[in-house]
């Protein structure tokens, strides 16, 4: 692992000191995230694919931007061992893992009768083995320390369906289910466990699965947009990656410590309906 370090420049930092994993942060979410918790002091280990250069820079930016120390992991997350060895490292490079944020997914847009296999397998493996294979890894330690934070980035596709979606759907309300159990399990030791569920949120995701819902329904990408992605959003407005952050930052925070095993939405009103 590279490690970027700067120098602390803030002093407000309530999350000094703790090293955070954030999966998928390369891009979207988990970079808005892994942003929120190193401006909040956390040390921050980033995962997740894209070009190498572009990678360097953003750990560059980042560790510039907040004074933490940044380090990122390629580890391919679809693959049992290299999740493990995802936590494995951390430890190994900053001492240990306080934070673990299970946010890495993918997304595929196809009717049920269609749905390609490989793609169910995939969806499954990325979004809901591959937390189960991190938190296994760092949940020992975590107890171990008598202090633990995992927030798993499901959506609001964790608490309700729609068509097309059938692997993001069960894997979503999978990842809902594993958060209470590990929210249970950790209860007595510390850790916290919750799932925070998104509506829309403009990432390099959502503009992906435009033209495939487009194709599904029949319909242009403007309509798409407008009756399909937020037409279920009470608010009319994407989600951004920064109101996200700030609750991960939140539920890692002393004030977050009574809070676990829950589904938050954060979804302008969607799953109200
Ligand atoms: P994104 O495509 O911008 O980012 C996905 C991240 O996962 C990237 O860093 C990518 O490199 C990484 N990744 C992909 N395959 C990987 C693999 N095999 N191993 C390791 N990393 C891998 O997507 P996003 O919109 O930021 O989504 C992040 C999470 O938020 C996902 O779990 C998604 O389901 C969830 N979510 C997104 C939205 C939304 O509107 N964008 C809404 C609700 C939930």
């Amino acid at each position: 692992m590279n490690i970027h370090a700067q120098p602390m420049t803030c002093t407000e930092r309530m999350l000094a000191g703790k090293v955070a994993v954030v999966t998928g942060s390369t891009s979207g979410i988990g970079l808005g995230i892994a942003h929120k918790l190193a401006e909040a002091g956390a040390d921050v280990v980033l995962n997740g694919l894209g070009d190498s250069d572009q990678i360097e820079q953003t750990c560059s930016d980042l560790a510039q931007a907040h004074g933490t120390r940044v380090a990122f992991n390629r580890a391919n997350l679809m693959i049992a061992a290299e999740a493990r060895g995802l936590i494995e490292q951390a430890s190994a490079t900053f001492g240990r893992v306080d934070i673990l944020v299970n946010n890495a997914g993918i997304q595929h847009v196809s009717p049920v009768e269609s749905f390609p296999e490989e793609k169910w397998d995939a969806i499954l493996a990325l979004n809901l083995s591959a937390a189960f294979h991190a938190t296994k890894a760092a949940f020992g330690p975590m107890k171990q320390a008598g202090w633990g934070r995992i927030v798993n980035i499901a959506s609001a596709h964790g608490l309700v369906a729609s068509p097309f979606k059938s692997a993001y759907v069960a894997a979503k309300h999978g990842i809902a289910g594993l958060t209470k159990t590990v929210a249970l399990e950790g209860a007595e030791h510390g850790i916290t466990c919750n799932a925070i569920c998104p509506g829309y949120v403009w990432t390099p995701l959502v503009e992906n699965q435009i033209d495939d819902t487009a194709r599904a329904r029949g319909i242009t990408r403007d309509q798409v947009i407008r009756d399909v992605l937020l037409a279920a959003q009470p608010n009319k407005r994407f989600v951004t990656v920064e109101e996200l952050g700030a609750l991960a930052v939140f539920l890692c925070s002393p004030a977050g410590q009574g809070i676990t095993g829950t589904a938050l939405p954060v979804d302008g009103g969607w799953t109200a309906h």
